[in-house]
């Protein structure tokens, strides 16, 4: 369990003798401890006792179970490995054959914001431990339990919860992801070995933080499949902390994710608020990072803007490498359709692709979808994908988020293609060049804006609205019989088409 450690209460229990629940003397922690150490400090040499023994508070014993505060999770194992003979034989001494030993470990010595933090740990040295003459096991080794429960758990049957089809080729390059995907592909290839740890990838929804995460992750099983990879939600990480909380088997849950070489946690803005989560997190951290092992996590800010999200975690992402993704540029909107039209063996013509390209201008979540609607309407209606149906079925992502052209922008352009002065468009000159710009001003507005008859007169000084239809009405005229005319009219069509994409 973690906690911070209860100094006051280790002070007060500092008496040599106690009395147990069965009203039984016994031996106060502190004088079991130091009755060790007088018996190792003659065995072990002066340097190691110095190294080795020094360090270790006694902070406690309950029920035959001593428990020492050892300085960082290194320690513990170099003891595990090798004094686990000495610490058993001398403890065994003391306490008689149930005893048993309990490390405390030093997560974080604390600062005046956030006190100590430690782990407690059953010790795991029996396994280690061969002499036969001991006839008990120095500690309890509890199994560590899989939070997928997978039953049995052997490290290499992690199951690394990725999606086979989150892959860097499936990844489009673009300006937009350039930095993010190459930092990700380095680490793949060295997980753990490069100064990318940990690899903080954050964007906007949508831009393809999973996809990126979990391509990495493929890609590290691929390269070294005795890897062990997870990819987890910061909202699962929760949940099972919540759950090894409830069964107070936190220890469990924190060896787990112990194991892991790989460790991927998705959307950690949501840490926000989970404090003990965030505990939990921290201390898992630490252990792997400390380990060598690779720590990616993506988010939806900038690890700066991370409020509520511990300092003492924001400065260990700082410790790595912090990287964007941004909405993509046209090109790669254009590239990421082609690849996912091809994956799915389909076509289309490139005036839509194009189309769609121009007017998804959210994400590329949208950007799919577009695509995926447009698939889905074509078979139902049994009908070609062509623009006419694009613009049909895009109509509903295309509000939200093409630009909306008004009738100021198709003025300027009305006045820039046939080179009339903005303000005589707006006057009242008889002029026939003018009156004609003036006349597809209000046509063009009428056909692209969703503005009112009356609203288009008044951006024209304030005409009313039999003007319009008038101006409207000889428009059309004017294209059924003079071509020149016509042509105009159709070019400037299209550029206004255009700018509204
Ligand atoms: P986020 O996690 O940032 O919300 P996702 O990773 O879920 O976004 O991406 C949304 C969708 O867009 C996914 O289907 C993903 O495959 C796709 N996607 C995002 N970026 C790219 C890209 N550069 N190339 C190809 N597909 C992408
Ligand atoms: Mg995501």
């Amino acid at each position: 369990m973690i906690f911070a450690t209860p100094k006051k209460k280790q002070q007060k229990k500092n008496r040599s003798l106690s009395i147990n629940s069965f009203g039984i003397m016994e031996k106060s922690f502190e004088k079991v401890w130091q009755n060790c150490l007088d018996i190792i400090k003659d065995i072990v040499e002066w340097q190691h006792f110095k190294t080795w023994f020094e360090p270790i508070k006694p902070v406690g014993i309950k029920e035959k179970i001593l428990t020492i505060q050892v300085p960082s999770q290194f320690f513990y194992e170099y003891l595990e490995e090798h004094y686990v003979a000495l610490l058993a034989k001398t403890l065994k001494r003391e306490l008689g054959k149930e005893a048993r030993l309990e490390y405390r470990i030093m997560v974080d010595s604390g600062n005046s914001k956030n006190k100590p933090l430690t782990m407690d740990v059953p010790g795991n040295g029996y396994k280690l431990y061969s002499n036969n003459e001991m006839d008990f096991p120095l500690v309890i080794n509890n199994p560590v339990k899989n939070p997928f429960v997978i039953p049995g758990l052997k490290k290499m049957q992690i199951d690394p919860q990725l999606n086979s089809s989150y892959t860097f080729d499936s990844f489009i390059e673009g300006d937009c992801n350039r930095v993010a995907r190459r930092a990700g592909k380095t680490v793949a290839e060295k997980p753990g070995t490069t100064s990318f740890n940990p690899l903080v990838i954050y964007g906007g929804v949508g831009l393809g933080k999973t996809h990126l995460a979990q391509a990495i992750g493929n890609e590290v099983k691929r390269l070294y499949n005795n890897k062990v990879v997870l990819y987890v939600s910061s909202e699962k990480f929760i949940n099972q902390f919540i759950d090894h909380s409830k069964n107070n088997a936190i220890n469990d849950f924190i060896h787990f994710y112990q194991m892991i070489d790989v460790l991927i946690i998705d959307d950690i803005q949501f840490f926000i608020r989970a404090e003990k989560s965030q505990d939990a997190f921290f201390s898992i951290f630490n252990h792997l990072h400390q380990s060598g092992k690779q720590l990616i996590l993506t988010s939806d800010k900038s690890p700066k803007d991370l409020e509520g999200v511990q300092e003492r975690l924001l400065s260990r992402f700082r410790w790595g490498l912090s990287s964007d993704l941004q909405l993509p540029d046209y090109e790669t909107k254009i590239e990421i359709l082609e690849y996912k039209m091809k994956q799915d063996g389909l076509e289309m013509p490139r005036e839509v692709v194009k189309y769609i390209a121009y007017n998804i201008n959210s994400n590329v979540r949208e950007l799919e979808g577009a695509l995926i609607s447009l698939l889905a309407q074509s078979s139902l209606n049994k009908r070609e994908i062509d623009l006419e149906l694009a613009k049909k079925v895009l109509r509903n992502f295309i509000k939200t988020s093409s630009k909306e052209i008004t009738i100021d922008t198709i003025q300027k352009m009305v006045c820039d293609y046939f080179d009339v002065p903005y303000d005589k468009l707006l006057q009242k000159t008889r002029k026939r060049e003018i009156v004609q710009a003036r006349q597809i001003t209000m046509f063009l507005s009428k056909s692209f804006t969703k503005n009112s008859l009356k609203t288009i007169g008044e951006h024209f000084g304030g005409r009313d609205h039999t003007t319009v239809i008038h101006s409207c009405q000889t428009v059309k005229d004017l294209m059924d019989t003079d071509n020149l005319f016509k042509e105009s009219v159709l070019e400037l069509q299209h550029k206004v088409q255009l700018a509204s994409m």
